[in-house]
């Protein structure tokens, strides 16, 4: 099965969150099961860069944005096609915002012309390689779903839409369709149009063949207005196409036995080297963590969606507990700088790092006893899924794929000796104090925390069983195209 993927972003060439992960890490967990898949991404620089010497360049005709080069090979263990058009692309940083932090004004040219080639090459095949199935991944692919029903040269392989995070939908001003050229027909609440605006995520919703999200529960939640942003009724509409499929996590980087990025290496088996690693993360944030109280780690954007201002609200709170506060995120300026001031106002107790940092992410996972979590949506989340495998039990909001990948620790749970974590609901600050402060309970219980950590690094968190779902998927849509 030949399967063309889709995406803006692919770890390790490009990230700015989970879809890079996932994208990065399906074409390895699919391989074991006969699926080849190829990743079609923009030609960022450091894409660029990671290309091989032999890497084939094929001339493109024209496409949205001008001239460009396809270039394919194999890099990073990736077989890749590389969208390289140095007018759109050629820009170094996040890849959707300029230095002023605001969206590149041609955003709706630099992924328009991505999907316009993955139809081209889904439906002409390029070198004799033909995709059976094109998997697109979020708005950035969405506008592929739509070419493809067009073309009507040739029947178009089948495609299959992945949201990860509803909150990104790639609206333009209608005038955006021009250059784009797609057609005045389609432009309705039923095509591509999203209340006067043009909506790549709008378009893939309706004119893929199937859709998926990255958990169960996120399905469903997306049927709802509180949760689909405006998009609910459509998705209601194509529930019968709709599968909710949990992403895994890649074990071999994030794995606390060979973790190079680690102080000390430990596992499930034999967990006393998770203790060397609390205290190189202790000194690398100049933190003095009291033994009696957990110390809690943060890892992500700072924006409204991930609820760390509901931390904040909390954590005077938390630290009355003897707990301590580890932190390393970016995003919104006011989170940065609400969390720098509270490591001012709590020297020792509260250690903030604003910024991205690849390496010191393995160190908080491996260093704290606990992960944070308080999102107010949670298409499916990683950072809980490396908090189980490295023994940092997840202290999470009941929503999305959190509810579906943490076992909170409650009475029967615990008796039944299944718990891994730490779930509250609904997403305000008293509940979540009130979850902190049953973690802060269950961590003065030596013998009941020692069993949740062994219990939550046994926990399957690999792309396994998703990558079989998917694989039933994929297989699913060829039959019925055929
Ligand atoms: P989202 O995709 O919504 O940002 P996820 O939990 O799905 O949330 O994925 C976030 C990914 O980004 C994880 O791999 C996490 O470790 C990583 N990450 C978030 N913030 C940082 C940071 N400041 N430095 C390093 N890695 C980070």
């Amino acid at each position: 099965m030949k399967v063309l993927s889709v995406a803006s972003e692919c770890v390790p060439f490009m990230k700015t969150g989970g879809l890079a992960d996932v994208v990065g890490a399906l074409p390895g967990a699919l391989a074991p099961l006969g699926v080849g898949v190829r990743v079609l991404v923009p030609g960022y620089p450091s894409m660029m860069a990671a290309l091989p010497e032999d890497a084939e360049v094929h001339a493109l005709a024209r496409l949205p944005g001008g001239k460009a080069r396809l270039v394919t090979g194999r890099a990073a263990g990736i077989d890749v096609m590389v969208l390289d058009s140095p007018r759109l692309f050629d820009r170094s940083g996040n890849p959707y915002l300029g230095p002023d932090g605001r969206d590149w004004p041609d955003n709706h040219l630099r992924f328009g012309a991505l999907c316009r080639l993955a139809a081209r090459i889904a439906v002409d095949g390029l070198g004799g390689w033909q995709p059976d199935l094109v998997h697109l991944h979020d708005w950035q692919a969405g506008l592929a779903a739509l070419w493809l029903k067009l073309g009507r040269r040739r029947p178009a392989p089948p495609s299959l839409l992945t949201i990860h995070n509803i909150a990104f939908q790639g609206l333009f001003p209608r005038g955006a369709m021009t250059s784009l050229g797609l057609p005045e027909a389609g432009f309705h609440p039923d095509g591509f149009e999203f209340f006067g605006q043009l909506g790549f995520l709008k378009a893939g919703l309706v004119y893929a063949d199937r859709i998926s999200t990255v958990s169960p529960t996120y399905a469903r939640e997306l049927m709802s207005p509180e949760f689909g942003m405006g998009l609910h009724g459509v998705i209601d509409s194509r529930r019968g196409a709709l599968s909710g499929i949990l992403n895994g996590i890649d074990v071999e980087a994030w794995n606390p036995e060979s973790d190079p990025h680690i102080a000390s290496r430990y596992s499930a088996a034999n967990p006393a080297g998770k203790a060397g690693n609390r205290v190189a993360l202790a000194r690398r944030l100049a933190l003095h963590p009291a033994r009696e109280g957990p110390l809690f780690c943060v890892v992500s954007r700072l924006t409204r969606q991930k609820g760390l201002d509901l931390l904040l609200e909390v954590l005077p709170r938390l630290l009355a507990r003897g707990a301590s506060l580890a932190l390393l995120g970016s995003g919104d300026p006011d989170l940065e700088s609400a969390f720098r001031a509270a490591a001012d106002d709590h020297p020792g107790r509260v250690g903030v790092v604003i910024g991205w940092d690849e390496s010191l992410s393995h160190l908080m996972q491996a260093g704290a006893d606990a992960i944070v979590v308080p999102s107010r949506f949670e298409p499916c989340g990683l950072t809980q899924l490396f908090g189980l495998r490295y023994g940092t039990l997840p202290v999470v909001a009941r929503t999305g794929g959190l509810a579906d990948t943490v076992i909170d620790a409650n009475e029967a749970a615990l008796r039944a000796g299944v718990a891994t974590g730490f779930q509250f609901s609904p997403v305000a600050a008293a509940p979540l104090a009130d979850a902190l402060d049953r973690a802060c309970d269950a961590f003065a219980d030596e013998t009941l925390w020692s069993g949740m950590v062994r219990r939550a690094m046994r926990h399957p968190v690999g792309w396994e069983a998703s990558a079989e779902a998917y694989a039933g998927v994929y297989s699913e849509l060829i039959e019925s195209a055929a």
